[in-house]
């Protein structure tokens, strides 16, 4: 057998609920990771799973469930591929293992916790990772014989494999691939995997002035969680982070945009995306739900006394890396922003 384990980490830029629309995505919140109680306040709870269904409502995209292994027997060889995920634990910061790699169909399953964060960083979220154990093996035969079954064995599995991980759509959130070969040197066979988008973590400071309540207006020095909810999700589900992501991101100048659908809106991607290339350039504006012009979600920073809803930019940017978005859907709890301005008094980063 030749046997190895790769492992990408889970992404360190750094959100249960019920598919009550079975048309899209299930953005599945587990808070079983929650270990200082943070969302033991029903109203960050109630924020939290407003944000999780609004962006599940904006994306139609169809995933295909997962299964932990692909295996193929061929005469007398057979060949594996034994995957799975990791993440951050969202309230210690510790590499978790998700496996066996099993999820449902049209869900993306996203870890939520809390900590202190340092200075003004409010929340990080991002995708997990993926690993793969690919295997082969082949009983006692001719040596030849031996190499062309195992190596149609393998051919097998890793078609079966490329479509389990890949999930049929959506942004690919990383490629793991590379050579196994036997201890003899005999056999050496490729594997080339791109993985689908599966699992999340993202967390919180558990020390800001926040503002809870997503259906009352954002009270002046706060800052509003379900705005902060919304922009880490969207990290997890590939903004910012990401091969398809990456993809799109001009080699020439880091702040470039190369996505059609982002082209078509702004008429070019010339310097709307900040440096570090994970989030839109700070201040970029784009009409919201109510057709309001509106700072991005997905700019670096939010404002206290502020709340952000989903624009049409951010939504361009999850079409451009592979998901299918609604028009601007409705949000949870539609709320006029009239009346809830407030004097600038200070800006936070967002990670
Ligand atoms: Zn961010």
């Amino acid at each position: 057998m030749g046997r190895m384990s790769l492992v990408v980490p889970g992404a360190a830029i750094a959100l249960s609920v019920l598919a009550t629309d079975a048309r899209g995505l299930t953005i599945e919140l587990d808070f079983s990771q929650d270990t200082s109680g943070f969302f033991s306040n029903a109203d960050a709870k109630a924020a939290m799973e407003a944000a999780a269904q609004d962006l599940s409502d904006a994306i139609l995209t169809p995933l295909g469930a997962t299964v932990d292994t692909n295996t193929a027997s061929f005469g007398v060889g057979s060949a594996s591929f034994n995957f799975e995920y990791n993440y951050t634990h969202p309230s210690n910061g510790t590499d978790q293992v998700f496996d066996p790699a099993v999820l449902p169909a049209n869900t993306v399953k996203v870890f939520v916790g809390a900590q202190t964060l340092g200075g003004t960083i409010l929340g990080q979220g991002g995708p997990g990772g993926a690993g793969v154990r690919p295997g082969f093996g082949a009983s006692a035969a001719q040596l030849q014989q031996q190499i062309n079954d195992v190596t149609e064995a393998w051919n097998q599995a890793h078609t079966a494999a490329t479509a389990n991980i890949r999930r049929g759509g959506g942004p690919v959130m990383t490629n793991l691939s590379g050579t196994v070969s036997d201890t003899g040197g005999n056999i050496s066979l490729d594997y080339d995997l791109d993985f689908g988008p599966a699992l999340g973590n993202v967390w919180f400071d558990d020390d800001t002035n926040w503002h809870f309540d997503h259906t009352t207006a954002v009270a002046d020095n706060h800052f509003d969680f379900y705005s902060v909810a919304l922009h880490e999700l969207l990290h997890a589900v590939g903004i910012g982070l990401g091969q398809s992501w990456n993809d799109l991101v001009s080699p020439g100048d880091s702040k470039d945009w190369l996505g059609s659908e982002v082209l078509a809106l702004l008429g070019d991607g010339d310097d709307i995306l900040e440096a570090d290339s994970a989030h839109i350039a700070e201040g970029t504006q784009s009409l919201n739900i109510n057709g309001v012009l509106q700072e991005v979600v997905m700019d670096p920073t939010l404002t206290d006394g502020t709340r952000k809803y989903l624009t049409e930019l951010d939504l361009a940017f999850l079409t451009d890396i592979g998901w299918t978005v609604a028009a601007i859907p409705e949000p949870s709890t539609f709320l006029a922003l009239a009346g809830a301005s407030c004097l600038l008094l200070g800006r936070r980063r967002a990670a």
